[in-house]
């Protein structure tokens, strides 16, 4: 991608941001703020909500879930099953040009209960696990931390169909395992936030996965040895591993949980099949959520420094920014032809052609934009045939020789 061709470019400046990750997000270019909570994805934001989306979606298929896509208009009458048409408060409620009253989807409980139901007869329809990556809508009173908190925002939703309890408990750990698998390789470490004390006949357990941030809404207490962590009701000082927890609360970002049902939806939907003995059984149930906005939103919180944004490797719009300094015709035909050479390798790149910005200008966007590797191309470098590089966590940079940069590179993704 050439950058003057980019839409759009940096800002100079940002009318004061809510939170350092719109802050980034709006100056770097990659999202838009149209009113409180709402963002336009623009496409170098884009880039970096689909690398987030494929992950999740790859752990998702891994662990054999199938994926669906629910519509957002749901009828009145599926969430008057569940009570919680009265009762959810971030519930957005719509009328039609006739009067028909419908909600604007916050959450799929409502919808694909009922569709499971319709396609379950027997026993040997269990489980199924199904899972889409969609838009939500809730009416949040509070929508000042960017991305992080949405009144639309994206969500990876799994819900998981059992015959049984002993089902849904041997099914659950697997997706413990895919959550954890989805932090690290978007460059998260997320802990394990148990409410201890729960239980299907308490309403319900869950488990969230907390990102440690400073600027984070929740707080928790985390063990120093097994990094499981408790949330701020709890009044244990030990964790179940049996190691003291941190004394202090940390604030953190809730990026996903998990919650083991049982038959609360399956109730309101008389969700049933015949089993092996031909007996009237209700199924049991588990939902996965994983706020894919949201996460963009932590791993800037997490990966940010007085000059920008700093990506992790795999959620990256680009894996390279190459810059080409001045306006030398040598310069200009070196930087083009390491250009083409990395396209053709298959490595994304964006490319600073601008012959109007100095260098200063380039190095300033490169560092806000935020790519983890940035490759200079300048009179100086070509002396030593060479292109500088320069990873964006890193303070040093070195030489590379301009023959082996490409391979280089490669080498350097795929570590
Ligand atoms: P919170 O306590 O932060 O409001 P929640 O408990 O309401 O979250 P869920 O309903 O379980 O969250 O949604 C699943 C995931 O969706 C959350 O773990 C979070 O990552 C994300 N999420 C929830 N609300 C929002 C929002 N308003 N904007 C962006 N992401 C959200
Ligand atoms: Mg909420």
């Amino acid at each position: 991608m050439l950058y003057s061709n980019l839409f759009p470019k940096t800002l100079k400046t940002t009318s004061s941001e809510e939170s350092k990750n719109a802050e980034l997000l709006v100056k770097a270019g990659f999202v838009d703020k149209v009113m409180a909570g709402v963002y336009t994805w623009l496409p170098l934001g884009l880039r970096v909500l689909r690398k987030v989306e494929n992950i999740i979606r790859d752990e998702m298929n891994n662990l054999g879930a199938q994926e669906v896509l629910l519509p957002s208009m749901h009828p009145k009458e599926n969430w008057q099953k569940t009570h919680r048409w009265k009762t959810l408060d971030v519930l957005y409620k719509i009328k039609s040009q006739t009067g028909k009253e419908i909600a604007l989807g916050p959450t799929h409980e409502e919808i694909i209960t009922p569709l499971v139901g319709k396609f379950t007869n027997s026993y040997k329809d269990l489980p199924v696990a199904l899972y889409q990556i969609q838009t939500k809508f809730r009416d949040e009173l509070r929508a000042k931390s960017g991305v992080l908190r949405g009144r639309e925002f994206g969500m990876k939703d799994l819900y998981s169909f059992h015959k049984s309890e002993k089902g849904l408990e041997g099914y659950y750990p697997d997706v413990i395992k895919a959550y954890h698998q989805i932090f690290s390789r978007c460059g998260l470490d997320a802990v394990m936030t148990t409410a201890p004390g729960g239980g299907f006949t308490s309403g319900g357990y869950s488990d969230e996965f907390q990102v440690v941030s400073p600027t984070g809404e929740d707080k928790i207490y985390v063990c120093k040895k097994c990094k499981r962590a408790y949330n701020e009701e709890v009044k244990i000082t030990k964790c179940e591993c049996g190691a003291f927890l941190d004394k202090k609360a940390k604030n953190a970002i809730e990026v996903g949980n998990s919650f083991k049902l049982g038959a609360k939806f399956s109730d309101a939907f008389k969700l049933d099949y015949v089993d092996v003995k031909g007996k009237k059984k209700r199924a049991v149930m588990g939902c996965y959520g994983i706020g894919t906005t949201r996460l963009v939103g932590a791993i800037v919180e997490r990966f940010n420094d007085k000059n920008g944004i700093i990506w992790p490797k795999n959620v990256a719009p680009f894996y390279a920014h190459l810059l080409k300094l001045g306006d030398n015709k040598k310069v200009s035909k070196v930087a083009e032809g390491l250009y083409a050479k990395l396209r053709r390798a298959g490595v994304d790149v964006l490319y600073d052609d601008r012959i109007d910005a100095q260098a200063g200008e380039k190095f300033a966007d490169a560092d806000l934009i935020g790519i983890p590797l940035r490759l200079v191309v300048s009179e100086r470098t070509l002396k030593k045939d060479s292109v500088e590089w320069k990873e964006r966590s890193k303070k040093d940079s070195k030489n590379v020789k301009l023959e082996k940069t490409t391979k280089e590179v490669e080498k350097w993704i795929s570590k």
